[in-house]
């Protein structure tokens, strides 16, 4: 079955859901407006319909080699990743200044969302290099600016991230990759990184490299780290590739998923970088990039939930099995649980991920720094409820296949093995929800208080005309509000062993507001009848959710080493 992109129900949620229309009435955004948003949703669905969609299987058939240094990409991901560049999907939101569209980060995640569906593996390498172009925008010298961005927003070279080491994963502070000055300007970068997306490819002239490292005076820990540009060719002022830079790819990993997306072991030799940012300040600059990359790997999820969703939706209406009015295994109660699953949970996480997107956009077109502290508090949401969306929707995507959903040829089971890692990556799930409880809720809960007054308005709002939906939701935001209480006052460990399930719970119950927004903009129809479904069955979940999340961490190490052995 052939992906469709969904752009109805994304303009259905600009419009009606994640209020689009402020940042579309900002002056920093005036060009987004009703006509740009279609033009653009529907030129960037029909490429992810005809290019891209055909390269899921075969980069799931012919993974990505090593062939004598070389990596030899999958059949046809060139021109996807040409097709890709072309259209300027790569910088939609970059500044036009070096060639970027100036896009609302918000139509970026839109368009972000429906490459993931067609076929994650090509999409993480234009998720790659927009992070990267956001790091270098923020951080970098003019000179540098001028020489790499044009080249990246063009598609023309490629960008990676590399934090990762074997000793340094979810503690990236313990990373010992070196940088020695040369004494012209530049650092000599020595050091193994692992597990590196898109660490080469076969098919731009150019693959730009952001390594973390250490100078030789660093102090130990994240607050020594700087961060380095190193190209795999180094460029001349024109901006022409010239001679190898000491860099290589060691080995490709053998994966679970995600094959077409070659997965690198990168060995650095001396190799030449140019600091980005200042000397011991790279992770300021890298979280720019991890940001970034942490909204886009939710949206990652999201993306393979829809197309997932719509493959078992296709399977199951031509499946007969039982005795059914349709004739099709769709009257059976349980396929619709499932269905309607699949499709509530991605509507919540993608009204989540745009909402997310449009506090972007208002802090970029507004500087108040009560959208800063908005997208800063729901991107740890976005990531782990997105990535969890897009695990759980594939999972009951192979479930509504029955057997054929365990039979590759259907392509159900690829859903589930691809979009697996993105829970883990940029940033594990864990790591997240004590991003959340942690420094997220350090300003005393501050930002959470005023969303949740937001919800509560609406939901109160909606009482009159909703109650049968309107009184769960304002519930569940109380019951969210004394949880978030309990987390501001209680010590790390405490707020730790409960993070994970508060952010879960903070993610049932927003999406539960931003399905009522959607029920009050379309009554009596789809939107209305998706959100009873929700808010009845699905939002129940926050309750044993919130209440797992203030139990503290004395029952969980009261369980020894001894107790936990096999
Ligand atoms: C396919 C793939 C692509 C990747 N792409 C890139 C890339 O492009 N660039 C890059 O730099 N890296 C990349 N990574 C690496 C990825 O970001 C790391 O795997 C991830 O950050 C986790 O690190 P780790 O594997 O060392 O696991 P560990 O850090 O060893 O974690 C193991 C478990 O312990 C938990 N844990 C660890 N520390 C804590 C803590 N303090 N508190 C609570 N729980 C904790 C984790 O949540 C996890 O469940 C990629 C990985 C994969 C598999």
């Amino acid at each position: 079955m052939s992906y469709r992109a969904p752009v109805s129900e994304i303009r259905f949620l600009f419009d009606h859901v994640v209020g689009f229309d402020q940042v579309s009435a900002t002056e920093r955004f005036s060009d987004a407006t009703p006509e740009t948003v279609n033009a653009v949703l529907s030129e960037a669905g029909k490429l992810c319909e005809e290019v891209l969609s055909p390269l899921q299987r075969a980069g799931d058939l012919h993974p990505a080699r090593l062939e004598n240094g070389i990596v030899r990409t999958s059949p046809g991901f060139a021109d996807g990743f040409r097709a890709i560049a072309e259209g300027g999907w790569i910088a939609i939101a970059a500044d036009p200044e070096h060639g970027g569209m100036g896009l609302p980060m918000a139509m970026a995640t839109a368009v972000n969302d429906m490459m993931s569906a067609a076929c994650l593996s090509i999409q993480l390498a234009p998720l790659m290099t927009q992070g990267q172009i956001e790091a270098l925008e923020h951080h970098a010298s003019d000179a540098i600016k001028e020489l790499y961005l044009p080249k990246l927003i063009s598609g023309e070279w490629m960008g990676t991230m590399n934090l990762t080491e074997p000793q340094a994963g979810s503690d990236v502070g313990a990373l010992i990759t070196k940088a020695e000055p040369k004494g012209d300007g530049t650092y000599a970068i020595t050091g193994q990184k692992i597990y590196i997306s898109w660490g080469d490819n076969d098919f731009t002239e150019n693959v730009c490299h952001l390594v973390l490292a250490r100078l030789p005076d660093a102090v130990p820990g994240t607050k020594g780290i700087s961060l380095f540009l190193v190209p795999k060719r180094i460029p001349n002022e024109q901006g022409v590739p010239g001679v190898a830079n000491g860099l290589k790819v060691v080995s490709l990993e053998h994966k679970m998923g995600l094959h077409g997306s070659p997965t690198a072991v990168m060995q650095y030799d001396g190799a030449t970088g140019w600091l980005v940012g200042a000397e011991h300040d790279g992770m300021r600059a890298m979280f720019t990039m991890m940001n970034n990359a942490r909204l886009g790997v939710g949206v990652q999820g999201i993306g393979v939930a829809e197309g997932a969703y719509q493959h078992a939706l296709a399977y199951a209406e031509g499946r007969k099995q039982g005795r059914t009015e349709n004739n099709s295994i769709t009257d059976h109660a349980d396929v619709r649980r499932m269905l309607a699953t699949m499709k509530a949970d991605t509507f919540a996480a993608r009204a989540i991920a745009l909402a997310n997107a449009v506090a972007i956009d208002m802090e970029t077109a507004t500087g108040h720094a009560d959208w800063a502290a908005r997208a800063a508090l729901l991107t740890p949401i976005t990531k782990a409820f997105g990535t969890e969306t897009g695990i759980d929707v594939a999972e009951l995507g192979v479930q509504v296949h029955g057997g054929m959903g365990f039979v590759e040829e259907t392509g159900a089971a690829q859903y589930s093995r691809d979009v697996r890692v993105t829970a883990i990556y940029e940033g594990t799930n864990g790591i997240q929800s004590m991003d959340l409880v942690g420094r997220k809720l350090m300003d005393g809960g501050e930002a959470a208080y005023r969303l949740l007054d937001e919800m509560e308005a609406d939901a109160e709002a909606a009482r009159a005309d909703l109650p049968d939906l309107a009184e769960p939701v304002w519930q569940a935001c109380e019951t969210l509000r004394e949880t978030t209480e309990w987390m501001v006052t209680k010590g790390a460990q405490d707020r730790f062993a409960g993070s994970v399930p508060y952010l879960r719970g903070f993610a049932r119950v927003l999406g539960a507001h931003f399905h009522l927004k959607a029920a009050r903009a379309d009554r009596a129809g789809k939107h209305e009848r998706l959100a009873a479904f929700y808010i009845h069955r699905l939002l129940p979940e926050h309750v044993g959710l919130l209440t797992h999340a203030r139990q503290g961490a004395d029952d969980l190490y009261a369980l020894s080493m001894d107790d936990l052995a096999a």
